[in-house]
């Protein structure tokens, strides 16, 4: 069976992946950093674009693993009110050891003054999967919503419990992981690629 690492430390988007992938049935077994190194690495993303930070992923993961293929995501929140912050720096955007509430907490600030109308906002994701030394293949996808002024749920992680995607009443933190799944950018890109043939030749059954 084809072996893939995801390329991310971050717990809740290896259970989305796990998710997501199940309700595929793709014939791949997905294993994800914590399963090769210890300590996790610290992989600097220096990247000023999603594409260029999952990239940098990716290939330090195919390097250091003799070339299982690696599929890395990056992924953020744009803020139109904020001219798309904290993007690229999500995970970082209240500093560099940030903890999820402290995010949070920053952007609930950056918005005090900013009225319901006017909080739009997308999460992005941007999937690169290395299949060999010079061999990319990339998707991508976008969830848009509103933030909201207060946090509401407990599922999920990051930005969930402030966003509100549309056409729903409630959080990403609030709403099923099978909902957030079916809507969400890292569902969405996740599809996308296994349209990819590289994928595809390693379906089991075609839903
Ligand atoms: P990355 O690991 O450098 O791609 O950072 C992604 C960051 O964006 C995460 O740490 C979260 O802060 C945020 N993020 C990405 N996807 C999601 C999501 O599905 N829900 C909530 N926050 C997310």
């Amino acid at each position: 069976m084809k072996k893939i690492i995801i390329a991310t430390g971050n717990a809740g988007k290896v259970k989305e992946f796990r998710e997501i992938f199940d309700g595929l049935d793709i014939d791949i077994e997905l294993t994800c950093l914590a399963d090769h190194f210890t300590p996790l690495p610290n992989i600097i993303e220096n990247g000023s674009t999603f594409y260029e930070n999952a990239k940098i992923k990716a290939d330090w993961v195919y390097e250091h693993t003799n070339g299982i293929w690696s599929l890395a995501d990056d992924s953020g929140l744009e803020v139109d009110a904020l001219h798309g912050a904290p993007g690229v720096i999500s995970a970082i955007y209240a500093g560099d050891k940030a903890t999820s509430a402290d995010n949070n907490a920053k952007l609930l600030r950056e918005l005090a003054d900013v009225p319901p109308i006017l909080r739009s906002a997308r999460f992005k994701c941007v999937l690169v999967l290395k299949t060999g030394p010079d061999t990319y293949h990339t998707a991508e996808g976008t969830c848009s919503g509103k933030i909201i002024s207060e946090a509401a749920g407990d599922k999920g992680f990051g930005y969930d419990p402030l966003f509100i995607p549309h056409g729903f009443a409630q959080t990403f933190a609030q709403i099923s992981s099978e909902d957030k799944n079916r809507i969400s950018h890292r569902g969405i890109a996740i599809r996308n690629l296994c349209a990819n043939p590289v994928m595809m030749g390693h379906r089991l059954k075609v839903l």
